[in-house]
C-alpha cells in the first residue's frame, strides 16, 4: 500500500523543531504581556460570509484563496484565512468593548489559504498578531508597531529586518483619491493586467500592490495619498512619525503600500526582512476604523498585525540564533521492576523542582539505558537497583565530568540543589 503523505502546501512541525516554535510562542507571550496584551483563541473554521464581508470580496485572500464547504444544514463555511476578522467578531459577540476602555488581545494560530505553495509560502501555515480595539490615535498605533520590533528583536531578526509605513487616510480622503489614481491610469488601462484591470473598477488602490514591474513604472508617476489627506490623517501620520523616532525605531514613508486587505484606513505598515528571499514580508498590519461597525458592532476604532511564524522561524533560523533542542538534566536508570514506583516517585519530585528528568519506559538493561542517557546528552543519571532498593540510596552519575556517588534517597532533591547551585 502506498504510505499517507501530508496534504500539499502543509507540514508536520518534527520534534527537532517544536523546541524553535516553542521559544518563539514564548517571547511572543512575554512581550505581548509586557504590553498588557491578554491571549484571545477563537474557532479554526467561521461563517464564510465573516470572511467575504470583513476581509473584502475583491481580496486574493477571499476571491481565491480560501477553504470553503456547505456543511449539511446548508451554512457555508470557511477555514479562517486570517485572524482580524475572527477577533473582531468575538470583541463584537462577548461585547469585550463594555469589559475595558481599550481591549488589548494577541493571537497565535493556524491560517488556511488555497496559495501555490513556495519557500515561506503554505496553504496551512501559523501566525501570531496583536489587536488593540478602543484607541483612535496615533501612539495606539507606536505601541503596536513597538510589540512588532520588540519580538523582532529578542528573536535576533531586527537588524534583517526593515519597516515600511504609510497612511491611506480616512475614507474622505480616499473617495478623493481614488478618482486621482483611476484618472492617471485610464490612458495606460490596456497596457494593465486583468488583474489590475479589474480592481481598476473594484478597488483601484489595490493595482498599487502590483508585483508586475511594467505596471510599477507606469505608477511612478501617479498621485500619492499623501497629497489627499486631510488635516486630522496628516497630523495622524506626523505623530506617528514622531514617536517612532522616539523610540529609535527606523521606518521608510513607502507611498505604495496599501497591504491587501479591505478593511484598513490610515496606518498600514509591514516589516520585512533581506534574509528571507522572495516571501520577504514578516508581518503587516494596519489600523481598521471601520471593521468594528461593518461586522455589526458599535463604532470602535482598532488597529493590530499578523506576523508569519515559520517566516520568523527561518529568519531566526538564517540569522544563526540557534535553539537548542531540549537536553535532560536527569536520566533515571532503574533496572529492578521492584524500584519502578520509586523511580517514578522521585523522578516526579525532582521534575516540580524544575529538574528535566526522563524515566526508561521499556525495562531495558543498564547498559543500554545508560547508552540513551548519553545519546540524549543527559548531565546526570540516577541508577536505582536490587542493592539500592535495600539500602534506600541511589547511585548519582554525574556523565559530563564521569564522577559517582552514592546518595540517600531522602536527601535526592537537596542533593540536587546543591548540586546545581
Ligand atoms: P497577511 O495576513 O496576508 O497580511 O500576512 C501576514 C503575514 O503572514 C505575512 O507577512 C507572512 O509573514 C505570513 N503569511 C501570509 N501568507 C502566508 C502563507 N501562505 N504561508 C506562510 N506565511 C504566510
Amino acid at each position: 500500500m502506498n504510505q499517507f503523505r501530508s496534504v500539499k502546501g502543509t507540514h508536520d512541525i518534527l520534534p527537532n523543531e517544536s523546541k524553535k516554535w516553542q521559544e518563539l510562542e514564548l517571547v511572543v507571550q512575554e512581550i505581548c504581556n509586557q504590553y498588557g496584551y491578554n491571549e484571545i483563541r477563537t474557532p479554526i473554521f467561521e461563517n464564510t460570509n465573516l470572511f467575504s464581508r470583513g476581509v473584502g470580496e475583491e481580496t486574493d485572500i477571499v476571491s481565491k484563496e480560501m477553504y470553503t464547504w456547505t456543511d449539511k444544514d446548508g451554512t457555508s463555511l470557511t477555514l479562517r484565512p486570517e485572524l482580524t476578522a475572527s477577533v473582531a467578531r468575538s470583541f463584537i459577540q462577548n461585547n469585550l468593548g463594555s469589559q475595558a476602555i481599550i481591549q488589548r488581545l494577541y493571537y497565535k494560530g493556524p491560517l488556511f489559504r488555497r496559495e501555490r505553495p513556495q519557500k515561506g509560502r503554505q496553504r496551512q501555515f501559523h501566525q501570531f498578531g496583536v489587536e488593540a480595539f478602543g484607541s483612535e490615535n496615533p501612539e495606539q498605533d507606536a505601541e503596536i508597531i513597538a510589540i512588532a520590533w520588540g519580538i523582532l528583536n529578542r528573536c535576533g531578526i531586527s537588524e534583517n529586518a526593515s519597516l515600511n509605513i504609510n497612511n491611506i487616510g480616512s475614507e474622505k480622503c480616499r473617495i478623493g483619491y481614488r478618482k486621482a489614481l483611476k484618472n492617471y491610469i485610464l490612458p495606460y488601462i490596456n497596457d494593465f493586467s486583468k488583474t489590475s484591470q479589474h480592481r481598476f473598477k473594484n478597488n483601484p488602490l489595490r493595482i498599487l500592490d502590483t508585483k508586475s514591474e511594467k505596471e510599477q513604472i507606469i505608477l511612478k508617476d501617479a498621485p500619492v495619498i499623501s497629497d489627499f489627506h486631510t488635516i486630522e490623517d496628516s497630523k495622524h501620520f506626523d505623530y506617528l512619525k514622531n514617536y517612532l523616532n522616539a523610540l529609535n525605531i527606523s521606518f521608510t514613508v513607502n507611498d505604495k503600500l496599501v497591504r491587501g486587505l479591505d478593511y484598513y484606513t490610515k496606518t498600514v505598515f509591514e516589516f520585512n526582512s533581506t534574509i528571507l528571499g522572495a516571501q520577504d514580508a514578516l508581518l503587516g498590519g494596519g489600523r481598521y476604523d471601520g471593521l468594528v461597525k461593518m461586522l455589526g458592532g458599535k463604532q470602535t476604532p482598532g488597529i493590530g498585525f499578523a506576523a508569519g511564524m515559520e517566516r520568523f522561524l527561518i529568519a531566526m533560523d538564517k540569522s544563526k540564533k540557534q535553539v537548542k533542542m531540549l537536553t535532560p538534566d536527569i536520566y533515571f536508570i532503574c533496572i529492578d521492576l521492584e524500584g519502578l514506583s520509586a523511580s517514578l516517585k522521585i523522578s516526579n519530585e525532582l521534575r516540580k523542582e524544575g529538574f528535566i528528568v526522563i524515566t526508561d519506559t521499556l525495562r531495558r538493561s543498564m547498559k543500554s539505558q545508560l547508552r540513551e542517557a548519553n545519546k540524549l546528552n543527559s548531565k546526570y543519571t540516577i541508577i536505582l537497583g536490587k542493592r539500592e532498593i535495600d539500602n534506600g540510596t541511589l547511585i548519582f552519575k554525574n556523565l559530563e565530568r564521569g564522577t559517582q556517588k552514592t546518595i540517600s534517597q531522602t536527601e535526592v532533591i537537596n542533593f540536587f540543589h546543591d548540586l546545581t547551585n
